[in-house]
């Protein structure tokens, strides 16, 4: 079984899908470590966001693993290194969405994403989910919530990562990729028609996780 979750920057979808994979016993797949890994690989090898050549040549060569942990955390492999801090830093998160919007680097990613996703049964999130990558998902869901509540939830997931932002830079850098993710020609973050749309703004984790489950049964 295929459940596809997705949603804009800072809404929660990762910490509810991993919740739920844990509960269900199923798979993990967190496509945005994947873009960011590969952007963390360009900016490591000097290529620029803007260099979509060369962008495309080592996304054509990357390997990138997604390791589901026995405590339910996932661990990021980069051409065999453990990257899963190294992705979340600013200036990873600064260009991610530009590396991203390349068309010829979504065929490659999206290929690795369904292989994945055809190894068993998996909770997958990410922006096009259940619209590209599997639209045949037996269940979908689109997580949103305030951009007020996303910039707050996303402030203190940083800063408990030890990171010295502002609230004023997460803003800039949600309504960055917020606009970029949604207007982009390939894939566009859309809410697929069939998906169960879920407003967090004024719900807990355990709350999401509890309507999720209601769904699923
Ligand atoms: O989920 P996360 O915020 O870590 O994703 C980082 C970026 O990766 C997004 O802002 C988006 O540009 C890109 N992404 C994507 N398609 C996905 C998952 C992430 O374009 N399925």
């Amino acid at each position: 079984m295929i459940i596809a979750v997705d949603g804009p920057a800072g809404a929660g979808k990762s910490t509810v899908a991993k919740i739920l994979a844990k509960q269900l016993g199923f798979l993990y797949i967190d496509t945005g470590a994947m873009y960011r890994a590969l952007t963390l690989k360009a900016l490591e090898n000097d290529v620029p966001a803007g260099d979509e050549q060369n962008i495309i040549r080592l996304a054509c060569a990357v390997k990138i693993e997604l390791r589901n942990n026995a405590d339910g955390s996932l661990s990021v492999i980069l051409d065999g290194r453990d990257v899963s801090l190294d992705i979340r830093k600013p200036l990873i998160t600064q260009f991610v969405s530009d590396v991203a919007k390349i068309k010829e680097v979504r065929q490659v990613l999206v290929k690795m994403q369904r292989e994945l996703g055809s190894r068993g049964d998996c909770v997958l999130d990410g922006r096009d989910i259940g619209t590209v990558v599997f639209p045949g998902a037996q269940k979908k869901f689109f997580i949103d919530a305030s951009a007020k509540e996303r910039i707050n939830r996303r402030f203190k997931e940083l800063k408990g990562l030890g990171q010295d932002v502002s609230e004023d830079d997460v803003a800039g850098d949600l309504s960055n990729r917020d606009k970029i993710d949604s207007t982009r020609k390939n894939s566009p973050l859309r809410k697929a028609p069939d998906a169960i749309y879920i407003d967090t703004t004024d719900l807990s984790i355990e709350q999401v996780v509890g309507k999720m489950l209601g769904f699923l049964k």
